[in-house]
């Protein structure tokens, strides 16, 4: 038969984990910090010694509640800890504490914004839960492989989303609003340089041939680090698992089991590792040693405030309210609190459209060289303000402006070193 006379539908949910922008690790005073000395930032409770009890860290769950609030969740007000039992080299305590029937957020939606002009896709959101990281096997030698135990205990939130995606470009699109939204809220620094968000798709694909409808075995695409293996692995698999039907009519649900499969970016090829355990292989039981989690009115207020209004519709607003392109408000709105500078300059009687040259070029600039965000930048909406009515009243022109800045960074800069804050 030839593959066009079958008309093919990608079936695709994520799930994902995105490590939280905590400064100590989930169940224990260990800092969460990225490439230092192997095994420097571990203690008896995160190296899982028998005897030791973990404690909760509350902000993780603060900055898992206020994802999953921008993730249009409902939110369980008494939820608690469960293991998930399994054995591996990089989990000491040979079980990882998580959330299995009550996760902190669920039946969620998340819209993303789809090629055409105004579309989305609206993507329902099943479960966010929270857990904490194993560690990290290292394989560079091929005699043996060694063990670093600083990333073991690091908290995550684990998101899985409904098979609501079409296509790979839509998956691709799901995972880089998501990162837009984790930034912005500022519960993850979402670096995929340091492994902040991790993907796994389940893919499979319906086929409608001669009036009947196929559906091949899901898949699931193991541990995905970038946006373009997100897109090239679903792909692949979409193509893979059409050619498999066609070679195989019994390649089908029920005859044939989910499968886990890798990616190989080199390759550009998934390829098989084991067909997939259920849940029950885990063993899930409630963690004897910690406490539930119950969740009052008040501490919800609170995270929702913190939430506020979210990105896409604050896009809108500003977008029209300021007589700015969209991309300029994408550019804004990276994170929450250069949002709020932003709008708080404006009623300074800042001038919104000199105030957006000025925070997407020079401010922009200044503040990746600093490693901050502009919200972090030492100056405040008031002189963000002068500035920009200086120019719009002609007083200086565009290049005065800018070097105005630049040395008002340096100056303050020199003067005052401003201590990096963090969660
Ligand atoms: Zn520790
Ligand atoms: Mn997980």
């Amino acid at each position: 038969m030839d593959r066009s006379e079958l008309t093919i539908r990608p079936i695709i949910g994520l799930e994902i984990h995105v490590q939280l922008a905590t400064r100590s690790k989930m169940f224990c005073g260990c800092a969460v910090v990225f490439g230092d000395e192997p095994n420097t930032h571990v203690c008896p409770v995160c190296l899982g010694m028998p005897g030791t009890l973990p404690v909760m860290n509350r902000r993780a769950v603060e900055l898992a509640v206020r994802t999953a609030l921008a993730l249009n969740c409902q939110i369980s007000r008494f939820s608690k800890w469960d293991r998930k039992s399994y054995y591996y080299p990089d989990l000491p305590k040979n079980y990882q504490i998580s959330q299995y029937d009550l996760p902190l957020g669920f039946d969620g939606a998340f819209d993303v914004p789809t090629n055409e002009p105004g579309g989305y896709r609206r993507v329902g959101i099943i479960r966010a839960h929270l857990e904490e990281d194993a560690g990290k096997n290292i394989h560079d030698n091929p005699n043996f492989t060694l063990v670093d135990l600083n990333r073991t205990g690091t908290p995550l939130l684990e998101i899985v989303t409904e098979p609501d995606l079409a296509s790979a470009e839509e998956a691709y699109n799901f995972c880089v609003e998501l990162q837009r939204l984790v930034t912005y809220l500022g519960v993850s620094e979402g670096s995929m340089q340091k492994g902040h968000m991790r993907f796994e798709p389940n893919v499979n694909v319906a086929i409608t041939c001669d009036g009947r409808e196929y559906r091949t075995p899901i898949s699931e695409i193991k541990n995905l680090n970038s946006f373009r293996s997100v897109r090239a692995a679903i792909g692949y698999e979409i193509e893979r698992q059409v050619g498999d039907w066609m070679a195989d009519r019994d390649y089908v649900v029920g005859r044939r089991p989910k499968e886990n499969r890798g990616w190989s970016d080199d390759r550009g090829t998934t390829e098989y590792q084991r067909s997939k355990e259920e849940a029950h292989d885990y063993r899930y039981f409630p963690d004897p040693d910690l406490v539930p989690v119950e969740i009052d009115d008040a501490w919800l207020e609170t995270i929702r405030a913190d939430v506020g209004e979210l990105p896409l519709a604050r896009q809108g607003r500003m977008a029209r309210d300021y007589g700015l392109s969209v991309s300029d408000v994408v550019t804004i709105l990276s994170d929450k609190a250069t949002a709020d500078l932003f709008e708080k300059t404006i009623v300074e009687d800042g001038d919104p459209a000199t105030l957006t040259k000025l925070f997407i070029g020079p401010a922009r600039k200044a503040a990746s060289e600093k490693g901050v965000t502009i919200a972090k930048l030492p100056i405040d909406a008031k002189s963000w303000a002068e500035l920009s009515k200086l120019h719009k009243s002609g007083g200086v022109n565009a290049t005065t402006m800018v070097e105005m800045l630049t040395i008002a960074l340096e100056h303050l800069y020199n003067v005052r070193q401003r201590p990096e804050d963090g969660a």
